[in-house]
Parts: C-alpha cells; sequence; structure tokens
C-alpha cells in the first residue's frame, strides 16, 4: 500500500484544484479507461487507480485526511462514494457504480471471506450478496457450424451444494459455529503505521477460520467440510448462427452456485477453425479461390463451385479475366445480431501448364501464331 502513487499526481491535477476541477478531470479519464470503452491491457487498472484517486480527492474530509496524513486503507476510500460516482457513470452512459466495481474488484479478489464488502467500499454489491463463478467454455466452430448453428450438450464439471450436509459443510446432525475472532467477518484488520503521520489499515483474512468466517468441528465426510461437491452437469448449448471469434456468449445463472446470491454464468467463449477452402470475410462475405484453364476463361463456361452447404452453378462470361471476383448471392454466412447473410465471392485464377506434351505443345504454338 505505500508505493501508492501520489493521488494528485494519478489525475494530474494541481494540489490545490477546485472540486469542480478534479471531477472534470476524472470525466475525462474515465471515459478513457472505462473498461466498458477501453479494452487494452493496463486500462482496468488505470481505471482503479483514477477511480481511488477521486474517491478520496472529491470527498472534502478524506481529501483533508489524506492532505494531512497520506494514503489511507482500502476500506475507507471507497466509503460513501457510490452517489458521487453513480452521478458521473449515469451522466456518461456507463453503467452504476456497483457493475463496474463489481466486474473489476469483485469476482476475482484475493479475499476469500464470506464479507459482502471485501473490498471495503462502504456498500455491498448485488444487495448485499456475491455472485457466483463464471464458468468459462470455450467452444471450437467450423464454418459450416456457424451457418446453420450449433446445438450441443456438454458436460460440465461444477461445484454444487453438498447434499448430505445442505452445503453447510458440518456433518450432518451438527452446525459450524461462528469464528469468534473475527466475529464471523472473515477478516481481520490491520492496522500498520509507517511513520508518525500516516497509518494504513487492511483488512486480511481471518487466520483461525481461514477467512469463511465460521469455524466446522466436524466436517461433513462426503465434502470434507467444504459444502461443496464436483458434479457434472449436462447443459444443453445452442449457439446461434453467425457467430464471429472471438465473441463471448453468456448463458445467465449457469456457473457456479454461491451461498449467498445468484449463481455466476457460463461463458461461452467461441473460437473458429479455420477452413481448408473458404477464407471468411467482413459482414458474412466468404471468399473462394477458383482455378481455371485460360481457355475456360477465353471461352467462357458453366463450372460448379463447392459451397458451405452443397454445390452451385456459375457462368463464366467469354472472355473473364484473371481475378475477377465473381459473385454467388446469399451463399455467405448470416449476419450475427443484423438481417440477412454474405454472399460467396470466387475468384477466378489462371491455371498455367507446367508440363506440356508435343501435341499440346504444337497446338499452342499455333494458336499463339494464329493470335497475333
Ligand atoms: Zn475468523
Ligand atoms: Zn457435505
Amino acid at each position: 500500500m505505500s508505493n501508492k502513487r501520489d493521488y494528485y499526481e494519478v489525475l494530474g491535477v494541481k494540489k490545490n484544484a477546485t472540486k469542480e476541477e478534479i471531477k472534470n478531470t476524472y470525466r475525462k479519464l474515465a471515459l478513457q479507461y472505462h473498461p466498458d470503452r477501453n479494452k487494452s491491457p493496463g486500462a482496468e487498472e488505470k481505471f482503479k487507480e483514477i477511480s481511488e484517486s477521486y474517491a478520496v480527492l472529491s470527498d472534502d474530509e478524506k481529501r483533508k485526511r489524506y492532505d494531512t496524513y497520506g494514503h489511507v486503507g482500502a476500506e475507507e476510500v471507497f466509503r460513501g462514494s457510490e452517489a458521487n460516482f453513480n452521478e458521473i457513470f449515469k451522466d456518461m452512459g456507463f453503467g452504476g457504480v456497483r457493475d463496474i466495481f463489481e466486474q473489476i474488484f469483485g469476482g476475482r479478489g484475493g479475499f476469500s471471506g464470506s464479507s459482502n464488502d471485501p473490498f471495503g467500499f462502504g456498500f455491498s454489491f448485488g444487495g448485499g450478496r456475491r455472485k457466483g463463478r463464471d464458468i468459462i467454455y470455450d467452444a471450437e466452430l467450423s464454418l459450416e457450424e456457424i451457418l446453420k448453428g450449433k446445438k450441443d450438450e456438454i458436460d460440465l464439471p461444477k461445484l454444487s451444494n453438498c447434499d448430505n450436509c445442505g452445503g453447510s459443510g458440518a456433518a450432518p446432525g451438527t452446525k459450524p459455529r461462528k469464528c469468534s475472532v473475527c466475529n464471523g467477518q472473515g477478516q481481520t484488520r490491520r492496522v500498520y503505521s509507517q511513520n508518525r503521520f500516516s497509518t494504513f489499515v487492511s483488512l486480511e483474512p481471518c487466520q483461525t477460520c481461514q477467512g469463511q468466517g465460521e469455524i466446522i468441528d466436524k466436517p461433513c465426510s462426503i465434502c470434507d467440510g467444504s459444502g461443496k461437491v464436483k458434479r457434472n452437469k449436462n447443459i444443453k448449448l445452442e449457439i446461434p448462427p453467425g457467430v464471429q471469434d472471438g465473441m463471448t456468449l453468456q448463458l445467465r445463472g449457469e456457473g457456479e452456485p454461491s451461498e449467498t446470491g445468484s449463481p455466476g454464468d457460463l461463458l461461452i467463449r467461441i473460437h473458429v477453425k479455420p477452413h481448408p477452402r473458404f477464407e471468411r470475410l467482413e459482414e458474412g462475405h466468404l471468399l473462394y479461390n477458383l482455378d481455371l484453364k485460360f481457355t475456360e476463361l477465353a471461352l467462357g463456361t458453366e463450372v460448379r463451385v463447392p459451397t458451405l452447404d452443397g454445390q452451385e452453378k456459375l457462368k463464366i462470361p467469354q472472355g473473364t479475366q484473371p481475378n475477377t471476383i465473381l459473385k454467388i448471392k446469399g451463399k455467405g454466412l448470416p449476419r450475427y445480431g443484423s438481417y440477412g447473410k454474405g454472399d460467396q465471392l470466387v475468384r477466378l485464377n489462371v491455371k498455367v501448364p507446367t508440363l506440356l506434351n508435343d501435341t499440346q505443345k504444337l497446338l499452342l504454338k499455333e494458336l499463339d501464331r494464329a493470335m497475333q
């Protein structure tokens, strides 16, 4: 905590900046680094840093304390700042402060305690409950599957509440008891003083109960006291047509359960396998390369071209030039979240023979003379 940067420096404002200046600067920076907008690495860290700075400097009392004593513990920083952030975020068209702070500070926090307010924001997430963990599932799809959509069944090893102890972790007939060291909070406060001007307060997981807030004297024999067992759960997936590589679909409530809140979500990450024949372009269009003989381009012909679901006839007009792109309408991929389908584009290449027999050579020479 002692290596934190100076809050004024983080926001880039002077020590005597007015509240209005601080607010305006924070708005500008938040617009730039808000995780809903800025996905670049480091943006989230930066957003945390500026938000922390703003939480302190926008509050007269906290600012005064900071000016006098330096950085305070994390649980002091955000206490009571919810309304202030909400106003700014709503104004800029972002979600409320709970959503974003839960997203960046919440789910993957360092404290595994049962406290609803693990980072001491002074307000708890999700109406006093913590959501269960999300489960990530990687789905690999071929272009054919993207064309039609994909139905799949997967077995996910999910943590669910142990039936034997009803999820409490205590052997049937017994109950967990509240940890007396942390008074059931799962964390203890430790006060560090750096020098006579500054003290840091840090929240640490309680050693006695390992951050659980309660102690189990007789653990359940099935789950070893964790209250959870891994069980395979069969989940039916329906991946809609037209999805793109890198997209994440969300199945609400199919993640891991939570003791105090709603279950997490199942996040399906889409990966698209490269196709041996087709290249996916923007807007659902597909590109197919077709090799033709010089004579076919010169004389014109009709060919059959493979598509993602069968074959299509394609007319090559007389005198078509190499690299011409012809279009087979509607034979591309559906557009996700939009209407219609892309086209299949066919690029015509000339195949030049590398080996010729005597007859072919003779005829080509004759043709060459005839075309002078
Ligand atoms: Zn404890
Ligand atoms: Zn159990």
